[in-house]
């Protein structure tokens, strides 16, 4: 496979020619795909092209905007196997979960298609006789939308369906490690008919393309979606200059299953929580929080659920648990569970490299590790997780809300009052009663509290907010 940048509505090699080889997580001696290497040059002309388009693309009525996305979708829809094989193929992501997202993402965008439909501004009533006094939404401009490996194709599309609906033009940084997936996207876009220059997408190293884009004034707005570090850099030097900025980070989300709960139910989520994209996962199950009565029973149950868990070649259909993305990533995960056993944590499955070639890790299971630690504290991104006892409901909400992180939490529990308190003190932005932490619905906003995000939230109608600015009118009738 190969690929090109999209810029201007024309598919172009990289300014600086260079290009770079994208291998395969499963069989890192396999190439994958040869993508170009956008350089600043590239990034400064995609944000020129986009500012051509913007004109003409927001004057456009939203529902002829809609209309592409329509066309887009079904193009979506009809590759869509392809983009999931191309997903596992590039960043280990097992097929099951890679068809899932490749569907999702084109669901997305019907869901964004209708929101051409809606308001986009209240009517006051005035103070004075003769005026009409309201608010309206106007598009932002210019938006880059940086994004991660991880959900890579669900991530563009919710980022990049609202900035078009609501009339923005994008320049799209896709993950250095997903190139194809994201591409599939353009693709779809350039066959449904989109304006040349309305979505310009660019493939490389985002300290290199990404930062360029942060530091192009003709960029009004970023999304970004990643890690802490670069995402606290950009906004800082984003905000510096007016350019608004939306982060979504990391998360270290736990998991409370009290003694009332329904195990075998809670047992499912915490593996699939923990372990399901190898716990690449923003709102992977971090911690697993169980109440006393129920810590030994839980325990033995979950251990023998990883036991019988289907780890291996993502690309099997039935496979649970596949790669990590790249060696790098692996060599994180390695140092983190030894880091975890050198400061007391006791390893109960797993810790270990599962694959002479693949970037394979064991699923892991820890207890006994202390809370203040740090994989108490820090998100490890990779298929570890953590065993903690508590006794109280007070006790287990003070231990799960105690790190920076406030992405997603959940509770399996059978009590009403219990999820009153949850729901009223859980401090993450997404929570879930006797479900996983992870999962998130196209229609609703996503987003976290506290470390995991700043700015307006993401999706359904929470989406608006960042992707359009708010004006109000005065608006005084002429005298007769
Ligand atoms: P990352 O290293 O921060 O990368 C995210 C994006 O930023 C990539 O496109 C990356 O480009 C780009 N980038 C890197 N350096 C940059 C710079 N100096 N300026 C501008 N852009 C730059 O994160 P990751 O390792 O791909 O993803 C894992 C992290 O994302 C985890 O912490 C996870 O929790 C978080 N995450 C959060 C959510 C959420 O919704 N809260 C969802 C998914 C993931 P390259 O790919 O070329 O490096
Ligand atoms: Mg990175």
């Amino acid at each position: 496979m190969t690929g090109r940048l999209y810029v201007g509505g024309e598919w172009r090699e990289s300014s600086s020619s260079r290009t770079y080889e994208k291998r395969d997580p499963w069989r890192p001696s396999e190439v994958v795909g040869v993508y170009a290497a956008a350089s600043a040059a590239d990034a400064a002309d995609a944000v020129a092209a986009a500012r051509l388009a913007l004109p003409a693309w927001s004057s456009l009525p939203a529902d002829r905007r809609a209309a592409i996305f329509r066309i887009a979708a079904a193009a979506l829809d009809a590759r869509a196997e392809d983009v999931a094989r191309d997903m596992t193929a590039e960043t280990g992501k097992p097929l099951r979960e890679a068809r899932g997202e490749a569907a999702r993402a084109a669901t997305i965008l019907r869901f964004a298609a209708g929101e051409a439909w809606r308001p986009v501004g209240e009517v006051y009533e005035p103070s004075v006789p003769d005026q009409t006094l309201y608010t309206r939404r106007r598009p932002v401009g210019v938006v880059a939308l940086i994004t991660p490996w991880n959900f890579p194709a669900a991530i563009p599309v919710w980022k990049l369906a609202p900035a078009l609906v609501y009339g923005n033009t994008v320049v799209l940084k896709l993950a250095y490690e997903a190139p194809r997936t994201g591409l599939h996207l353009a693709e779809c876009f350039a066959e449904a008919g989109l304006p040349p220059g309305v979505l310009n997408v660019l493939t490389g190293s985002g300290s290199e393309v990404g930062a360029a884009l942060v530091g192009d004034p003709g960029v009004r707005a970023i999304s970004f979606t990643g890690s802490v570090p670069v995402g606290h850099g950009l906004r800082d030097e984003a905000n510096a200059r007016n350019c608004r900025v939306q982060l979504e980070l990391g998360g270290h989300n736990p998991l409370l299953v009290m003694g009332d709960a329904e195990l075998d139910r809670a047992v499912e989520a915490a593996y699939a929580g923990a372990f399901w994209s190898a716990g690449q996962k923003c709102t992977a199950t971090r911690r697993i929080l169980v109440q006393d009565a129920v810590y030994d029973e839980f325990r033995g149950r979950f251990l023998a659920r990883v036991a019988a868990g289907r780890v291996g070649d993502p690309a099997d259909p039935g496979t649970e648990v596949g790669p990590l993305v790249n060696e790098s990533a692996l060599r994180d995960v390695l140092a983190a569970i030894e880091r975890g056993r050198d400061e007391g944590g006791t390893l109960l499955t797993g810790g270990h490299r599962a694959h002479d070639d693949a970037y394979l890790i064991a699923p892991t299971v820890f207890e006994d590790v202390a809370d203040h630690t740090f994989l108490s504290c820090e998100e490890v991104f990779g298929p570890v997780t953590s065993l903690y006892r508590f006794s109280t409901l007070d006790e287990g909400l003070r231990r799960a809300n105690a790190v920076e992180f406030g992405l997603s939490a959940a509770i399996f529990t059978r009590d009403l009052r219990t999820v009153q308190r949850f729901t009223t003190e859980a401090e993450a932005g997404i929570l879930h009663v006797n479900s996983q932490t992870a999962g998130a619905d196209v229609h609703v906003p996503f987003g976290g509290i506290k470390g995991s995000g700043w700015g307006p939230h993401e999706q359904g109608r929470a989406a608006i907010e960042f992707y359009t600015e708010l004006v109000t009118v005065y608006q005084d009738a002429p005298a007769e």
